[in-house]
């Protein structure tokens, strides 16, 4: 837990707050004491497998942007814990993309269904995302 206090000044629109208070609830983590500083996302090592970076995923959860919902990233963090010892903010982004994905499967939303995978697409796939994807959809 980090002892910094929130330092953010931002003044969110309402929706965009529901969203941003839901994911500290379901993370337990303080992502408004993000400043994007970039550690957590030169230190993961599933980067090009993203379509946004963690910290760019930090970022719209602090805005309270719900698109972060429709992010590859989610399904492709390993939940290896490299950002977490990187943060000088003390912020857990792979709680903050469990909580997400928590919240996509609620919908009952599947992002990713590897019965509809090719072949080709299956050899493609860092064996660690089959594995972390497989995870997240039994948990
Ligand atoms: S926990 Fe996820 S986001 Fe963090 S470094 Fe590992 S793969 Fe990247
Ligand atoms: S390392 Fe921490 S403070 Fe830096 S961008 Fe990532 S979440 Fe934000």
């Amino acid at each position: 837990m980090s002892s910094f206090r929130s330092t953010s000044v931002l003044r969110l629109h309402p929706e965009n707050k529901v969203f941003n208070e839901r994911i500290k609830e379901l993370s337990g983590e303080e992502i408004d004491l993000c400043f994007q500083c970039g550690a957590c996302s030169s230190g993961c090592p599933m980067t090009q497998e993203m379509d946004y970076l963690p910290s760019k995923i930090i970022r719209m959860t602090q805005l309270g942007l719900d698109e972060a919902l429709d992010s590859g990233t989610i399904w492709v963090c390993t939940t290896c814990f490299n950002c977490e010892v990187s943060c000088p903010r003390g912020i857990d982004v792979a709680n903050v993309m469990e909580s997400l994905r928590q919240l996509v499967l609620r919908k009952k939303y599947d992002r990713v269904s590897l019965d509809e995978l090719t072949p080709e697409e299956l050899r493609e796939l860092p064996p660690i995302a089959i594995i972390s994807n497989q995870r997240k959809l039994t948990g």
